[in-house]
């Protein structure tokens, strides 16, 4: 099977499981796993913030600054393909009792001018804006990057309004290389970011929250609250070490190879379009009649795995388990499955 549901799907290198067999290990609650904090450390210090939170998932993370930044009966300002607002289980009405003013970016990406326009006055009519958060990459919006210089601008929107700003970085490596920007730039402007370990880092599980002190103090709280609080996770921090020491770099080949597989894609009568890739992930939307579905059990009986991605589109994500060889065999299998799609 060549898998590219998601860059999660990924399994530790023998490398990384030899990182993680050889962990030092503690209970974490009481603060005494020193692979977990080596890892919050390292995580930080990459970002030039202050600290930062060992999580099982992004969600959690995401979840926790949601919840840390605002107030019962506040308002977050996202965009309508976010992450936080579609794929977290409606996570930002039940634990943070707030509502949500959502933006219409494009592929995901709203500007400084839309933030401005959607702040609150204050006035007892309406809830209080409390947090404003962007997503980079933007997976619904096929992997798309922000400009360094509109997130820098929707900083200042922020300031003059003294709103936080929180970035969901699940991806944001992907953004970095594809890009060529530092994670120092990022720290600076964001009140909290949150990284994912386990998608193209390659690690089975884990996610951080960074910030300040005071706020990842705060988090930790929350995350207990959650249930996130996690014993002897030192082996699975290590793998998360092992990722951000060795497999960042290493997302450019992902990035070229999504775009390979894009041009091939796109060659295919029955797509409509292909969002055209800047970091690892490839949207294609089929055209009328064909559905998500069909397509993706075609894929399926030709041993390719992706999912569908909205009503007429299907996703393919590349990650480290994903090779040339992989990529030579898709691009060859596509006249095949094209036809086979096309015979419904
Ligand atoms: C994967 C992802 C997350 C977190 O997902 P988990 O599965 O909970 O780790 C958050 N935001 C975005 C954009 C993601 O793609």
């Amino acid at each position: 099977m060549i898998d590219l549901r998601s860059d999660t799907v990924t399994r530790p290198t023998q490398p990384m499981l030899t990182a993680m067999m050889n962990a030092e290990i503690g209970d974490d609650v009481f603060n005494e796993d020193p692979t977990i904090q080596a890892l919050e450390h390292y995580a930080a210090n990459l970002f030039g913030m202050e600290a930062a939170l060992f999580c099982p998932s992004g969600t959690m993370t995401n979840q926790i600054a949601i919840r840390l930044h605002t107030r019962p009966g506040g308002e977050v300002i996202c965009d309508r393909y976010a992450h936080i607002y579609n794929y977290e289980g409606g996570g930002i009405a039940v634990n943070a009792l707030c509502s949500v003013s959502l933006q219409q970016g494009e592929r995901g990406l709203f500007t400084a001018a839309d933030v401005a326009a959607s702040i609150r006055r204050d006035d007892v009519h309406h809830p209080v804006t409390s947090l404003v958060a962007v997503e980079n990459t933007m997976n619904r919006g096929g992997g798309a990057c922000y400009d360094f210089s509109e997130l820098t601008a929707i900083r200042e929107v922020c300031n003059q309004h003294e709103i936080p700003f929180h970035l969901d970085g699940a991806r944001l490596f992907n953004a970095l290389i594809a890009k060529n920007e530092q994670p120092k730039d990022y720290g600076r402007l964001f009140d909290t970011i949150s990284i994912c370990l386990s998608k193209g880092l390659g690690a089975p599980v884990g996610s951080l929250l960074l910030g300040k002190q005071e706020h990842i103090k705060a988090a930790r709280r929350i995350r207990k609250v959650m249930g996130g609080g996690m014993r002897q996770a030192g082996f699975l921090a290590a793998a998360g070490l092992y990722g951000l020491q060795h497999n960042i770099e290493r997302l450019a080949d992902d990035h070229r190879r999504a775009r390979l597989m894009a041009d091939a894609l796109s060659d295919m009568p029955c797509i409509d379009a292909i969002i055209p890739p800047e970091t690892n992930i490839v949207i294609a939307s089929l055209k009328k009649p064909f559905t998500p579905d069909q397509a993706i059990n075609v894929f399926k009986a030709f041993d390719i795995l992706a999912v569908p991605f909205g009503s007429q589109e299907i996703r393919f994500v590349t990650h480290l388990d994903f090779d040339d060889n992989q990529l030579e065999t898709f691009i060859q299998k596509l006249p095949d499955i094209s036809q086979a799609i096309e015979q419904g």
